[in-house]
Protein backbone atom coordinates (compact mmCIF):
# COMPACT_ATOMS: atom_id res chain seq x y z
CA UNK A 1 0.00 0.00 0.00
CA UNK A 2 1.30 3.26 -0.70
CA UNK A 3 2.46 5.44 1.95
CA UNK A 4 -0.04 7.86 1.22
CA UNK A 5 -3.04 5.90 2.11
CA UNK A 6 -1.28 4.94 5.22
CA UNK A 7 -0.54 8.88 6.15
CA UNK A 8 -3.47 9.22 8.64
CA UNK A 9 -4.63 12.60 9.21
CA UNK A 10 -2.32 14.88 11.18
CA UNK A 11 -4.68 15.13 14.82
CA UNK A 12 -6.12 11.40 14.19
CA UNK A 13 -3.07 9.63 15.53
CA UNK A 14 -0.61 10.62 18.41
CA UNK A 15 2.71 11.74 17.59
CA UNK A 16 4.64 8.96 18.50
CA UNK A 17 2.61 6.71 15.93
CA UNK A 18 2.99 9.26 13.30
CA UNK A 19 6.72 8.86 13.57
CA UNK A 20 6.57 4.46 13.50
CA UNK A 21 4.00 4.80 9.66
CA UNK A 22 6.62 7.94 8.88
CA UNK A 23 9.67 4.81 9.69
CA UNK A 24 7.88 2.01 7.18
CA UNK A 25 7.71 4.95 4.24
CA UNK A 26 9.52 3.17 1.67
CA UNK A 27 12.86 5.07 0.97
CA UNK A 28 12.32 6.78 -2.27
CA UNK A 29 15.59 5.16 -4.32
CA UNK A 30 16.68 3.95 -7.11
CA UNK A 31 19.37 1.72 -8.99
CA UNK A 32 21.52 3.47 -11.36
CA UNK A 33 23.73 2.50 -14.37
CA UNK A 34 25.45 4.19 -17.07
CA UNK A 35 26.01 1.95 -19.69
CA UNK A 36 26.19 1.45 -23.69
CA UNK A 37 23.81 0.29 -25.87
CA UNK A 38 26.86 -2.53 -26.88
CA UNK A 39 26.55 -3.33 -23.06
CA UNK A 40 23.12 -5.07 -23.27
CA UNK A 41 24.23 -8.93 -22.31
CA UNK A 42 26.79 -7.08 -19.36
CA UNK A 43 23.81 -5.44 -17.75
CA UNK A 44 21.11 -7.85 -18.44
CA UNK A 45 23.47 -10.27 -16.38
CA UNK A 46 23.68 -7.81 -13.54
CA UNK A 47 20.26 -7.42 -13.41
CA UNK A 48 19.47 -10.63 -13.45
CA UNK A 49 21.49 -11.36 -10.27
CA UNK A 50 20.43 -7.93 -8.46
CA UNK A 51 16.76 -9.00 -10.08
CA UNK A 52 16.91 -12.24 -8.21
CA UNK A 53 18.80 -11.82 -4.95
CA UNK A 54 17.25 -8.54 -4.26
CA UNK A 55 14.88 -6.24 -6.23
CA UNK A 56 12.15 -8.91 -7.64
CA UNK A 57 10.64 -8.52 -3.50
CA UNK A 58 11.42 -4.35 -3.35
CA UNK A 59 10.52 -3.16 -7.01
CA UNK A 60 12.84 -0.39 -6.81
CA UNK A 61 12.97 1.45 -10.30
CA UNK A 62 16.05 1.01 -12.52
CA UNK A 63 17.28 3.89 -14.20
CA UNK A 64 20.05 3.98 -17.38
CA UNK A 65 22.01 6.94 -18.38
CA UNK A 66 23.89 6.87 -21.48
CA UNK A 67 25.83 9.31 -23.64
CA UNK A 68 23.54 8.80 -26.45
CA UNK A 69 20.47 7.99 -26.55
CA UNK A 70 19.18 4.28 -25.47
CA UNK A 71 17.98 2.17 -28.55
CA UNK A 72 14.38 0.26 -28.65
CA UNK A 73 16.29 -3.46 -28.22
CA UNK A 74 17.73 -1.96 -25.16
CA UNK A 75 14.82 -0.02 -23.60
CA UNK A 76 12.73 -3.76 -24.47
CA UNK A 77 15.22 -6.34 -23.40
CA UNK A 78 16.27 -4.25 -19.71
CA UNK A 79 12.44 -3.97 -19.01
CA UNK A 80 12.11 -7.69 -19.81
CA UNK A 81 14.06 -8.76 -16.89
CA UNK A 82 12.11 -6.36 -14.01
CA UNK A 83 8.64 -5.89 -12.55
CA UNK A 84 9.96 -2.72 -11.56
CA UNK A 85 9.74 0.37 -13.86
CA UNK A 86 13.00 1.61 -16.09
CA UNK A 87 14.25 4.61 -17.24
CA UNK A 88 15.77 5.39 -19.61
CA UNK A 89 17.96 9.17 -19.19
CA UNK A 90 20.40 10.54 -22.09
CA UNK A 91 23.58 12.54 -20.24
CA UNK A 92 22.87 16.37 -21.46
CA UNK A 93 26.12 17.14 -23.82
CA UNK A 94 26.96 19.92 -21.13
CA UNK A 95 27.78 16.74 -18.72
CA UNK A 96 29.72 14.99 -21.07
CA UNK A 97 31.88 17.21 -23.01
CA UNK A 98 35.39 19.55 -22.56
CA UNK A 99 34.92 21.98 -20.31
CA UNK A 100 36.03 25.46 -21.51
CA UNK A 101 38.71 25.73 -19.23
CA UNK A 102 40.77 22.38 -20.32
CA UNK A 103 43.88 23.06 -22.83
CA UNK A 104 43.00 20.42 -25.54
CA UNK A 105 46.75 20.47 -26.62
CA UNK A 106 47.87 19.56 -22.71
CA UNK A 107 44.33 17.42 -22.67
CA UNK A 108 45.67 15.09 -25.94
CA UNK A 109 49.76 14.88 -24.26
CA UNK A 110 47.80 13.34 -21.22
CA UNK A 111 45.76 10.58 -23.54
CA UNK A 112 49.22 9.99 -25.47
CA UNK A 113 51.38 9.97 -22.26
CA UNK A 114 48.98 7.44 -20.38
CA UNK A 115 48.10 5.42 -23.23
CA UNK A 116 51.86 4.68 -23.50
CA UNK A 117 52.95 3.83 -20.21
CA UNK A 118 50.16 1.48 -19.87
CA UNK A 119 47.54 3.35 -17.52
CA UNK A 120 44.53 1.24 -17.89
CA UNK A 121 42.46 2.56 -20.06
CA UNK A 122 44.17 6.42 -20.11
CA UNK A 123 44.15 6.89 -23.84
CA UNK A 124 40.65 7.01 -23.88
CA UNK A 125 38.66 10.14 -24.09
CA UNK A 126 35.42 8.46 -23.16
CA UNK A 127 36.81 7.29 -20.26
CA UNK A 128 37.86 10.65 -19.02
CA UNK A 129 33.97 11.98 -19.57
CA UNK A 130 32.87 8.88 -17.93
CA UNK A 131 34.96 9.50 -14.37
CA UNK A 132 34.22 13.04 -14.46
CA UNK A 133 30.53 12.22 -14.98
CA UNK A 134 30.66 10.24 -12.30
CA UNK A 135 32.25 12.35 -10.27
CA UNK A 136 29.97 15.52 -10.60
CA UNK A 137 27.13 15.19 -12.88
CA UNK A 138 25.16 12.23 -11.91
CA UNK A 139 23.04 13.28 -9.01
CA UNK A 140 22.51 16.53 -11.17
CA UNK A 141 20.18 14.73 -13.52
CA UNK A 142 17.02 15.88 -12.89
CA UNK A 143 15.58 12.55 -13.64
CA UNK A 144 17.24 12.15 -10.01
CA UNK A 145 15.52 14.62 -8.57
CA UNK A 146 12.36 12.87 -6.73
CA UNK A 147 15.51 10.00 -5.07
CA UNK A 148 17.10 10.30 -1.78
CA UNK A 149 19.36 7.13 -2.77
CA UNK A 150 21.15 5.07 -5.43
CA UNK A 151 22.36 2.05 -5.43
CA UNK A 152 25.43 1.88 -8.59
CA UNK A 153 25.30 -1.09 -11.11
CA UNK A 154 27.75 -1.72 -13.75
CA UNK A 155 27.54 -4.29 -16.79
CA UNK A 156 28.64 -7.78 -16.27
CA UNK A 157 29.11 -7.92 -12.19
CA UNK A 158 27.83 -10.25 -9.95
CA UNK A 159 25.77 -10.24 -6.60
CA UNK A 160 26.36 -14.01 -5.35
CA UNK A 161 24.21 -14.11 -1.84
CA UNK A 162 20.00 -13.02 -1.16
CA UNK A 163 19.65 -9.73 0.24
CA UNK A 164 16.83 -10.57 2.91
CA UNK A 165 16.43 -6.66 3.59
CA UNK A 166 16.20 -3.35 2.51
CA UNK A 167 19.57 -1.90 2.20
CA UNK A 168 18.18 1.75 1.29
CA UNK A 169 15.84 1.55 4.85
CA UNK A 170 19.13 0.21 6.86
CA UNK A 171 20.68 3.24 5.50
CA UNK A 172 17.60 5.59 6.05
CA UNK A 173 17.37 4.13 9.32
CA UNK A 174 20.78 4.23 10.50
CA UNK A 175 21.89 8.06 9.16
CA UNK A 176 24.05 5.94 6.83
CA UNK A 177 25.06 8.38 3.97
CA UNK A 178 28.00 6.28 1.84
CA UNK A 179 27.78 2.28 1.56
CA UNK A 180 30.57 0.37 0.19
CA UNK A 181 31.69 -3.54 -0.27
CA UNK A 182 35.78 -3.52 -1.45
CA UNK A 183 38.48 -1.18 -1.22
CA UNK A 184 41.23 -1.45 -4.31
CA UNK A 185 44.58 0.34 -4.49
CA UNK A 186 43.92 1.69 -7.91
CA UNK A 187 47.18 2.98 -10.41
CA UNK A 188 48.49 5.85 -8.54
CA UNK A 189 49.78 7.15 -11.99
CA UNK A 190 46.35 7.96 -12.96
CA UNK A 191 45.67 10.56 -10.31
CA UNK A 192 49.24 11.60 -9.18
CA UNK A 193 47.93 15.49 -8.36
CA UNK A 194 45.07 14.37 -7.10
CA UNK A 195 45.47 14.45 -3.18
CA UNK A 196 47.75 17.64 -3.27
CA UNK A 197 45.18 19.40 -4.77
CA UNK A 198 42.63 17.97 -2.19
CA UNK A 199 45.03 19.26 0.54
CA UNK A 200 45.36 22.88 -0.99
CA UNK A 201 41.49 22.40 -0.50
CA UNK A 202 41.26 21.81 2.63
CA UNK A 203 43.31 24.42 4.10
CA UNK A 204 41.09 26.91 1.52
CA UNK A 205 38.26 25.13 3.59
CA UNK A 206 38.83 23.89 6.50
CA UNK A 207 35.14 24.84 7.59
CA UNK A 208 33.86 21.90 5.68
CA UNK A 209 36.22 19.52 6.88
CA UNK A 210 33.71 17.03 9.36
CA UNK A 211 35.15 17.16 12.90
CA UNK A 212 35.08 13.39 13.06
CA UNK A 213 36.71 13.47 9.74
CA UNK A 214 39.16 10.19 9.86
CA UNK A 215 42.45 9.74 7.59
CA UNK A 216 44.61 7.27 9.41
CA UNK A 217 43.23 4.63 6.78
CA UNK A 218 44.06 6.96 3.86
CA UNK A 219 47.50 7.86 4.94
CA UNK A 220 50.81 6.41 4.06
CA UNK A 221 52.59 6.96 7.53
CA UNK A 222 56.21 5.43 6.05
CA UNK A 223 55.64 8.49 3.09
CA UNK A 224 55.74 11.80 4.57
CA UNK A 225 51.40 12.00 4.64
CA UNK A 226 51.08 10.67 1.10
CA UNK A 227 47.65 9.03 0.05
CA UNK A 228 48.41 5.86 -0.11
CA UNK A 229 45.71 5.29 -2.97
CA UNK A 230 42.96 2.96 -1.26
CA UNK A 231 39.95 3.39 -2.38
CA UNK A 232 36.07 2.56 -2.21
CA UNK A 233 35.62 0.37 -5.48
CA UNK A 234 33.02 2.72 -6.54
CA UNK A 235 31.07 0.44 -8.96
CA UNK A 236 29.26 -0.81 -6.48
CA UNK A 237 27.81 1.67 -4.10
CA UNK A 238 24.76 2.72 -2.13
CA UNK A 239 25.11 6.53 -1.23
CA UNK A 240 22.56 9.20 -0.64
CA UNK A 241 22.06 11.32 -3.05
CA UNK A 242 22.21 14.83 -0.46
CA UNK A 243 25.39 13.68 0.28
CA UNK A 244 26.85 14.57 -3.42
CA UNK A 245 24.04 17.19 -3.96
CA UNK A 246 25.29 19.08 -0.71
CA UNK A 247 27.28 22.66 -1.12
CA UNK A 248 30.44 20.89 0.89
CA UNK A 249 30.74 18.01 -2.00
CA UNK A 250 29.81 20.23 -4.74
CA UNK A 251 32.53 22.84 -3.70
CA UNK A 252 34.85 20.04 -3.55
CA UNK A 253 34.08 18.55 -6.58
CA UNK A 254 34.39 22.22 -8.89
CA UNK A 255 37.36 23.19 -6.89
CA UNK A 256 39.32 19.43 -8.34
CA UNK A 257 37.42 20.22 -11.31
CA UNK A 258 38.67 23.74 -12.45
CA UNK A 259 41.96 22.24 -11.99
CA UNK A 260 41.29 19.97 -14.97
CA UNK A 261 42.92 16.62 -13.26
CA UNK A 262 39.94 14.58 -15.00
CA UNK A 263 41.74 15.42 -18.59
CA UNK A 264 45.36 16.14 -17.80
CA UNK A 265 45.23 13.27 -15.71
CA UNK A 266 42.99 10.15 -15.58
CA UNK A 267 41.43 11.12 -12.05
CA UNK A 268 38.74 8.35 -11.04
CA UNK A 269 35.94 8.34 -9.46
CA UNK A 270 36.67 6.25 -7.37
CA UNK A 271 39.44 8.07 -5.38
CA UNK A 272 37.36 11.30 -5.95
CA UNK A 273 34.40 9.97 -3.69
CA UNK A 274 36.67 8.07 -1.33
CA UNK A 275 38.60 11.26 -0.59
CA UNK A 276 34.95 13.30 -0.30
CA UNK A 277 33.69 10.39 2.27
CA UNK A 278 36.87 11.00 4.26
CA UNK A 279 37.06 14.33 4.51
CA UNK A 280 33.12 15.39 4.51
CA UNK A 281 31.49 12.32 6.60
CA UNK A 282 32.02 10.74 10.29
CA UNK A 283 32.93 6.75 9.42
CA UNK A 284 29.91 6.48 11.45
CA UNK A 285 27.86 7.35 8.45
CA UNK A 286 30.02 4.96 5.80
CA UNK A 287 28.81 1.51 6.07
CA UNK A 288 30.92 -1.59 4.65
CA UNK A 289 28.11 -4.18 2.93
CA UNK A 290 30.19 -7.12 3.67
CA UNK A 291 27.27 -9.20 3.83
CA UNK A 292 26.22 -8.46 -0.45
CA UNK A 293 29.08 -11.15 -2.02
CA UNK A 294 30.05 -9.04 -5.30
CA UNK A 295 32.27 -9.13 -8.06
CA UNK A 296 33.96 -7.33 -10.68
CA UNK A 297 36.44 -8.61 -13.42
CA UNK A 298 38.54 -10.12 -11.06
CA UNK A 299 37.94 -8.19 -7.95
CA UNK A 300 35.62 -10.33 -5.88
CA UNK A 301 34.37 -10.93 -2.39
CA UNK A 302 32.23 -13.89 -0.89
CA UNK A 303 31.03 -13.76 2.84
CA UNK A 304 32.34 -16.33 4.50
CA UNK A 305 29.47 -16.43 6.85
CA UNK A 306 26.33 -16.93 4.95
CA UNK A 307 27.01 -20.36 3.10
CA UNK A 308 23.87 -20.82 2.25
CA UNK A 309 22.44 -17.65 0.81
CA UNK A 310 24.78 -17.52 -1.61
CA UNK A 311 26.48 -19.13 -4.60
CA UNK A 312 29.60 -18.28 -4.39
CA UNK A 313 32.72 -19.94 -2.46
CA UNK A 314 34.43 -18.06 -0.23
CA UNK A 315 38.35 -18.37 -0.20
CA UNK A 316 41.71 -17.91 1.99
CA UNK A 317 41.26 -14.97 -0.31
CA UNK A 318 37.97 -13.90 0.90
CA UNK A 319 38.91 -13.96 4.20
CA UNK A 320 42.56 -12.04 4.27
CA UNK A 321 40.89 -9.25 1.71
CA UNK A 322 38.12 -8.83 4.19
CA UNK A 323 40.43 -8.56 7.20
CA UNK A 324 42.47 -6.49 5.22
CA UNK A 325 39.34 -3.71 4.92
CA UNK A 326 39.19 -3.79 8.60
CA UNK A 327 42.86 -3.52 9.60
CA UNK A 328 42.15 -0.52 6.73
CA UNK A 329 38.69 0.61 7.96
CA UNK A 330 38.67 0.21 11.86
CA UNK A 331 34.90 0.94 12.10
CA UNK A 332 33.97 3.51 14.21
CA UNK A 333 31.14 1.44 16.06
CA UNK A 334 29.51 -1.89 15.90
CA UNK A 335 26.03 -2.75 13.63
P1 LIG B 1 36.23 0.36 -15.20
O1 LIG B 1 35.31 -0.45 -14.34
O2 LIG B 1 36.94 1.43 -14.45
O3 LIG B 1 37.13 -0.46 -16.06
O4 LIG B 1 35.30 1.21 -16.19
P2 LIG B 1 34.19 0.68 -17.19
O5 LIG B 1 34.73 0.66 -18.56
O6 LIG B 1 33.56 -0.57 -16.66
O7 LIG B 1 33.16 1.87 -17.13
C1 LIG B 1 32.47 2.17 -15.95
C2 LIG B 1 30.98 2.30 -16.23
O8 LIG B 1 30.73 3.35 -17.12
C3 LIG B 1 30.35 1.07 -16.86
O9 LIG B 1 29.03 1.00 -16.34
C4 LIG B 1 30.33 1.40 -18.33
O10 LIG B 1 29.27 0.75 -18.95
C5 LIG B 1 30.11 2.90 -18.29
N1 LIG B 1 30.74 3.61 -19.41
C6 LIG B 1 32.07 3.79 -19.62
N2 LIG B 1 32.29 4.52 -20.74
C7 LIG B 1 31.06 4.82 -21.24
C8 LIG B 1 30.60 5.56 -22.38
O11 LIG B 1 31.38 6.10 -23.16
N3 LIG B 1 29.25 5.64 -22.57
C9 LIG B 1 28.36 5.05 -21.71
N4 LIG B 1 27.06 5.17 -21.97
N5 LIG B 1 28.76 4.36 -20.63
C10 LIG B 1 30.08 4.24 -20.39
MN1 LIG C 1 33.71 -1.64 -14.79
Amino acid sequence: MPFSKLTPKRHSLPLFQVEVLRARRKPKAALISLVRNSELEGIEQSMRHLETRFNHKYNYPWIFFNDVPFDDTFKARTQNLTNAECFYATVPESHWSLPKWIDESRFISSLEYLGAIGVGKGWMISYRHMCRWNSGFFYKHPILDDYDWYWRVEPDVHFFCDVDYDPFAFMEENNLKYGFNMNILDDARSFPSMWRQTQEFMSEYPEFIHPEADFSWIIDHKNDGEYNNCQFFSNFEIGSLDFFRSKTYNTYFDYIDRKGGFYYERFGDAPLHTLAVVLFLSKRETHFFRDIGYQHDINKQCPANLLNKCSCEPTDLDENFYKLVMVRWRMARKR
